[in-house]
């Protein structure tokens, strides 16, 4: 198939292989986003404030910068042709900054509805998508009244800049409310109900520029400390959470006219014909997808790539039954091992320093179902 008629069934001219990929964040996920570039013929320029970053050895041009810095914003999307980026917490003066130059996606709503707890929980349970009880927090007679409401435990969790655990703190009976609060530096916060999950599970999926969404099947997620350890797939969901599963998160892209690759974390209850819970939207490519990159016809970072760059989704169809491990601080002293065994996919990030938490790399295997 040619260039030109991919870019029809996108509905938009699709940019051409030669094009550059603007990508805000140095990170992992950045690199694997510019190493999915490079294969279709697309150049990246990385921008990161971290001399270090892990994303820079494989892309063509990088920017060391604050995200605050409105010169090396305005200079990066005029070397760009699209800009995307791998984390959510870019700030919303940037955002409109780099709109107002150059395509970016997913677009400002994407970012300002999932940078905010209480705003993402919102509208979550707009659409009809069961959340835990929420509570917005903004004073201590906030969280009293809230815990008197929802009952304890319960989850407070600042409203913005949380991730892998950090900014929450659970409340148990009897705890003190204080220091709870103080915990989370008396932040803005949501309070949330508890919920007794059994599994947690993902659902990562894309909806290119002509708004087709494709799915990966549902990942189930095991976490250690609060940071993702392992993702099996298939899950061990029911057809029908399968499918509840799976309509939320095109409802969520659907309703954010979301372009690129987005993840939605789930909580499952007992019993196979419990409702799914979302728990949150990271908008963009996820932990939880890196079993993809063997384990999927189209990696998720190729699909994100190629959504942001205009062209139609490839085909998320599974090739087995795949694991995929985090290699977490010290754990990537195994890597000798890991490629000892011929079956294995070790894939290292190139961070100097294996810090305890610290996401190192991670392991693939994919076996025939
Ligand atoms: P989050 O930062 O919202 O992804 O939460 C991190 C982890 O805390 C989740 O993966 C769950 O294991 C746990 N957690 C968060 N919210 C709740 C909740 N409302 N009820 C039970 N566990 C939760």
């Amino acid at each position: 198939m040619s260039v030109e008629s991919s870019a029809d069934r996108a509905g938009m001219g699709a940019l051409p292989p030669g094009s550059t990929v603007g990508i805000l964040g140095g990170g992992q996920l950045g690199r694997m986003m510019a190493i999915a570039a490079a294969s279709y013929g697309l150049k990246t320029h990385i921008f990161a404030p971290d001399a270090d970053s892990p994303a820079f050895e494989v892309a063509g041009k990088h920017t060391v910068a604050g995200y605050e810095d409105e010169a090396a914003l305005v200079a990066f999307a005029a070397a760009v042709d699209v800009v995307t980026y791998e984390f959510e917490n870019i700030p919303a003066e940037s955002v409109d900054l780099l709109r107002r130059h150059v395509p970016l996606f997913p677009d400002h709503k994407a970012l300002a509805t999932t940078q905010d707890r209480l705003l993402e929980k919102r509208f979550v349970a707009a659409l009809g998508i069961p959340t835990a009880p929420f509570r917005d927090i903004a004073s201590r007679q906030d969280l009293v009244t809230a815990l008197a409401d929802l009952g304890a435990p319960a989850i407070l969790k600042t409203r913005r800049f949380g991730y892998d655990g950090k900014g929450q703190v659970k409340i148990e009976v009897g705890a003190d409310l204080d220091a709870a609060l103080a915990a989370i530096g008396h932040a803005p916060a949501i309070l949330e109900g508890f919920v007794p999950f059994v599994r947690e599970v993902s659902v990562v999926g894309a909806r290119d520029q002509a708004g087709a969404f494709a799915a990966y099947d549902v990942c189930e997620n095991v976490h250690r400390h609060h940071i993702l350890d392992i993702t099996t797939v298939p899950s061990a969901l029911s057809a029908e959470q399968t499918a509840e599963a799976i309509a939320a998160a095109k409802a969520i892209a659907d309703a954010l006219s979301y372009v690129g690759v987005l993840a939605v974390e789930m909580f499952v209850l007992e019993g196979g014909d419990s409702p799914i819970v979302v728990n949150e939207i990271a908008p963009r490519v996820h932990n939880s997808g890196h079993w993809t990159i063997e384990g999927a016809i189209t990696s998720q970072f190729a699909q994100h790539i190629r959504a942001v760059c205009g062209w139609p989704l490839g085909s998320t169809r599974r090739n087995g039954q795949v694991e995929m491990r985090n290699l977490i601080g010290d754990d990537v002293e195994a890597w000798a091992d890991i490629v000892a065994q011929p079956g294995l996919h070790l894939h290292l990030y190139g961070k100097a320093s294996a810090r305890p938490g610290r996401k190192m790399g991670h392991v693939t295997r994919v076996l025939p179902e």
